[in-house]
């Protein structure tokens, strides 16, 4: 038996492995991950290494290949249990040792000292509040925005007024010409946030947070780790829920990993944490430099910090004693990777714990179908939060409005009556309102406008797509039909796609809400970093009535005025030409109407749909999530998606479409023939863009009621692709659930 071993993991070269012979009399208890003294060089110097790989395959002269001098058993390094999950990553997600090493270990980048400039306060609280109130009267928004910072956190990082706040210079030299405030400069590492000593005021926790945190603390002291889900409406209490766990966990010497999607990771959100913990609370986010990250890492390693919160990738943050991992809205599409290893931070998460020992909890107001199913399989403990924490703060009125119905009655706006009628109230009110356009994986289905049906694949249950050829197409069976010139249903000649954009939204607001201001958040808006945030914060410090947006405008922030959203087209994402397609509409309407009502004022919510009899739209109605998840289950079930199931996505490409062509239909018929009964096959099917820059993509699909076989499926087809393809010229890429 051979190791691979790498001697140096904080090397630009992961890549760089060395082979030895594993002496007899360590063959059983040598693993991946395992430390090891080796001798290196001409010269047989007694190094450190780790083993990345067992193999029985010898890469160079069986004769010069030197021996394991030995292992070691007591420490068992972070670099280790990393090591293990980037193995476990690998088997599970399929990738190669490098790609799974490389996203779990931060690559070592030149780290440079910067300096650091802080602002103080430099006059007393009811003086610089004076100033405060002037500046409001005057409409200077951006020094309302910093005064109010300044007196509630006492001192700011440049970094958080300019980056999180959007403060210029033209704001900060005036004040500090007027000695109003007080520039400090300090050495600090990049990144990260920077002490402060404002005093934290505890909230008293209600009754039903007071159990879930006993139970879970519990649990966690007789070291019961199985993962605990916190189903919580939003504003329910979980993140006091977390905060009060993390306490108890960092006072037994541990420390803490917070995920939460990156549009989520706002400046309020983090601020909680921050004031609860103090500097011993690191961030990492994708504004931060490789090298800036890789500091913050180092800081976690040596111990320097307790929490490290941020976005999927903080999931490997090296804390060599990790007690608990949060995850915030754990439903989030974030938190599965879009790049090889396609691992989702979940599962990832979980399996990082069984290594380490420790917990996982995960929170959300609509649980993936995936985590809910585990909670009622029993594999999670599930933890149910029903009401608003915050006194007075009561679930807002939802209204469902049938455009079918507006049609027929000749209103051809995007506004609805009721929508309409609301939003002028508001506007006379001086209450804010949200207009929220579902564009979520928007994928140019096509329906009818009189009777609201899409076109849908009579094999999948899915609806087609629009392809510019005229054409409609289903991406899992690759079944097609011209565009048909009337609805197959009713017959009525008003078909059309949905393609309403949020810029289209902000002009016809304005023409039919003259004077009101409007802000509109999308891609365009805010393609430059920090934008999103400074959108936002603009929109909660009143500077709009109306904020158009996106997703986007979902999370992360509590607008206390608000008391009206309004979601425009609700069936966007119903047809999105997945499976996930209704979870995903019940997620965001739910979420949506979360936002409004979240102050003292009661608050509505209007949903125009062309299918107001979906269950996605009538449960999001109720907010009833029980029955979603029921009736949802019943359809997964029937179709074998997962979580009744298990779905794996081979991707194909290569620029020689013959060659794309023979080997996918080769993998299938491979599949189907030593997977008789245990894998259906579906396609293989041209991919929704079959073909990028020249190359053509393909894709097939597996589906199964065991995972392991999938698994099986792909070690099988990653070992016979790796036979035929010597040219290099294809690559694959695989893709679970
Ligand atoms: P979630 O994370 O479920 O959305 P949060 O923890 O953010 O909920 O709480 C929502 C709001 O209610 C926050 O403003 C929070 O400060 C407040 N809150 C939470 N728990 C309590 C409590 N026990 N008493 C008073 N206010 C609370
Ligand atoms: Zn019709
Ligand atoms: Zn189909």
């Amino acid at each position: 038996m051979y190791a691979n071993i790498i001697v140096d993991i904080s090397h630009e070269q992961l890549d760089r492995t060395f082979q030895y012979r594993v002496p007899k009399d360590m063959e059983n208890i040598l693993e991946v991950g395992s430390q090891v003294v080796i001798p290196f060089g001409k010269g047989n110097r007694r190094i450190t290494g780790y083993v990345i790989e067992l193999t029985e395959k010898a890469e160079f002269d069986e004769n010069r290949i030197k021996e394991i001098c030995s292992i070691e058993q007591q420490a068992v390094a972070v670099e280790s249990q990393m090591i293990r999950l980037a193995a476990w990553i690998r088997h599970q997600y399929g990738s190669t040792m490098i790609q799974a090493l490389k996203t779990v270990m931060p690559v070592k980048e030149k780290v440079k000292s910067v300096e650091k400039t802080f602002y103080h306060l430099e006059v007393s609280k009811t003086q610089a509040e004076a100033i405060l109130e002037e500046a409001r009267r005057k409409h200077f928004s951006a020094r309302v925005r910093f005064l109010e910072a300044l007196l509630e956190e006492e001192i700011l990082s440049r970094e958080i007024a300019v980056k999180q706040l959007h403060i210029t210079a033209a704001t900060i030299h005036p004040l500090i010409e007027l000695g109003i405030i007080r520039e400090e400069k300090e050495i600090a590492y990049r990144g990260g946030m920077q002490k402060y000593d404002s005093e934290h005021k505890k909230i008293s926790l209600h009754e039903r947070q007071k159990q879930i945190v006993n139970d879970i603390c519990r649990r966690y002291d007789s070291e019961d780790f199985k993962p605990c889900l916190i189903h919580g409406i939003t504003g329910s209490g979980k993140t006091e829920v977390y905060m009060e766990i993390m306490e108890h966990v960092i006072a037994k010497g541990k420390s803490v990993i917070v995920l939460i999607p990156e549009i989520a990771l706002t400046y309020q959100t983090v601020m909680r944490f921050y004031k609860r913990f103090g500097n011993r609370v690191s961030l990492v986010n994708s504004r931060l430099s490789a090298g800036e990250k890789y500091d913050q890492f180092m800081r976690a390693k040596r111990g320097e910090i307790d929490i490290m919160i941020g976005p999927r990738s903080a999931l490997f943050t090296p804390f060599s004693n990790l007690g608990l991992i949060v995850i915030d809205e754990e439903h989030e599409n974030a938190y599965k990777s879009e790049y090889m290893p396609r691992y989702h931070a979940r599962e990832t998460a979980i399996e990082r714990m069984k290594i380490s020992g420790g917990m996982v909890i995960m929170g959300s107001a609509t649980p993936s179908m995936e985590a809910y199913f585990r909670a009622q399989t029993g594999e999670y403990r599930l933890y149910q939060m029903d009401r608003r924490a915050s006194k007075g703060s009561e679930l807002s009125a939802v209204h469902v409005i049938d455009l079918r119905e507006e049609l027929k009655n000749g209103n051809k706006s995007i506004f609805s009556r009721t929508l309409h009628e609301m939003i002028c109230e508001r506007l006379s009110k001086k209450e804010q309102v949200i207009l929220f356009l579902n564009r979520r994986g928007y994928s140019g289905f096509v329906s009818c406008r009189q009777c609201g049906k899409p076109i849908g694949c009579p094999h999948c249950d899915v609806s087609l797509t629009a392809h510019r050829n005229g054409r409609l197409v289903c991406h899992y069976c690759g079944y097609q039909i011209p565009m048909p010139k009337v609805c197959p249903s009713c017959h009525s000649p008003y078909i059309a796609g949905f393609g309403l954009g949020t810029q289209k939204v902000e002009t016809l607001a304005a023409a039919a809400f003259p004077g009101a201001r409007i802000l509109r958040m999308d891609m365009d808006t805010t393609s430059k970093k920090g934008s999103h945030e400074e959108i936002l914060s603009r929109f909660a410090a009143g500077e709009a009535d109306i904020l158009v947006g996106t997703q986007m405008i979902v999370k992360g922030h509590d607008f206390k005025n608000v008391t009206l959203v309004g979601i425009l087209a609700a069936d966007m994402s119903l047809y999105a030409g997945d499976y996930k397609s209704s979870e995903k509409t019940f997620q965001l309407l739910t979420q949506a109407a979360g936002r409004a009502g979240r102050g003292e004022k009661h608050g509505d919510v209007v949903i125009q749909t062309y299918t107001p009899e979906h269950y996605s739209i009538q449960m999001a109605q109720r907010q009833d999530y029980e029955g979603f998840y029921k009736q949802e289950m019943m359809y997964r079930k029937m179709l074998k998606y997962p979580p009744a199931g298990f779905l794996l996505q081979l991707l194909l490409t290569s620029p020689y479409e013959e060659k794309a062509k023979n080997l996918i239909n080769e993998y299938a018929a491979l599949i189907q023939k030593q997977y008789n009964g245990m894998i259906d096959t579906i396609g293989p099917v041209d991919a929704p863009i079959s073909k990028i820059k020249d190359t053509y993509r393909k894709l097939l699909y597996m589906k199964s009621n065991r995972m392991e076989w999938l698994i099986e499926a792909k070690d099988l087809i990653e070992t016979k692709f790796q036979e035929d393809t010597l040219g290099r010229s294809a690559s694959i890429q695989f893709d679970f659930n």
